[in-house]
């Protein structure tokens, strides 16, 4: 499993649609400062349900919408699309790519598309346990998150290595069950 391409539209300083086009080795994204480098991260973790706006860099959740320029209107959504590469079926779905996309309006309606479908976010973090991929996966590690893995506590330095060991998924079930 890789990540094939991210696309958006809307995000942020991304005003008009790009596709990112990466494979199968090692992608390096350079600019001067500013140009928007982390806001590719950032992409990455709004679609996989960030839902905190100071986790993205902002103040509140419209802040993800592209505000405009001198000469650029606003723009009235955002939207971000990954696909992953999921030939070798690491991801338990029947597809050879998946496509995760989200999109939300200024009005704050939101929704999360799987392949095209409408799904909800439970059904995008579902799909993600235990692969190291998620907005609190190991595979997006952002600035300043190192040192909160060094200086974490126990419990919390606890849960990548559950992700890692591919456990979270009946964790989560056992406490599912128990609640009932
Ligand atoms: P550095 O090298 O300093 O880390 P960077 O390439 O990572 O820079 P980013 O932080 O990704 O840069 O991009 C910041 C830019 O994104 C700023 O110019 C900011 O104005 C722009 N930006 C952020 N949110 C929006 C928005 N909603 N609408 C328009 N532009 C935005
Ligand atoms: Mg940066």
């Amino acid at each position: 499993m890789y990540l094939k391409s991210i696309e958006v539209h809307g995000f942020k300083s991304f005003a008009n649609k790009i596709v990112f086009d990466f494979h199968n080795g090692i992608t390096g994204i350079v600019g001067p400062n500013g140009s928007g480098k982390s806001n590719v991260a950032d992409a990455v973790r709004w679609v996989l349900g960030e839902q905190s706006a100071k986790q993205l860099r902002g103040a509140s959740m419209q802040d993800i919408i592209f505000a405009g320029t001198e000469n650029r209107k606003p723009l009235s959504y955002a939207y971000v699309a990954i696909t992953l590469d999921n030939s070798d079926h690491k991801l338990a779905v029947d597809f050879a790519e998946v496509t995760v996309a989200r999109r939300v309006y200024r009005s704050g309606e939101s929704e999360y598309l799987l392949n095209g479908n409408p799904c909800r976010l439970k059904d995008v973090n579902e799909l993600f346990y235990d692969t190291g991929i998620g907005k609190e996966g190991y595979s997006i590690i952002g600035q300043g998150q190192i040192e909160k893995i060094l200086n974490g506590k126990p419990e919390e330095r606890r849960e990548l290595f559950d992700e890692a060991a591919g456990i979270v998924k009946f964790k989560r079930r056992k406490a599912a069950a128990q609640k009932k």
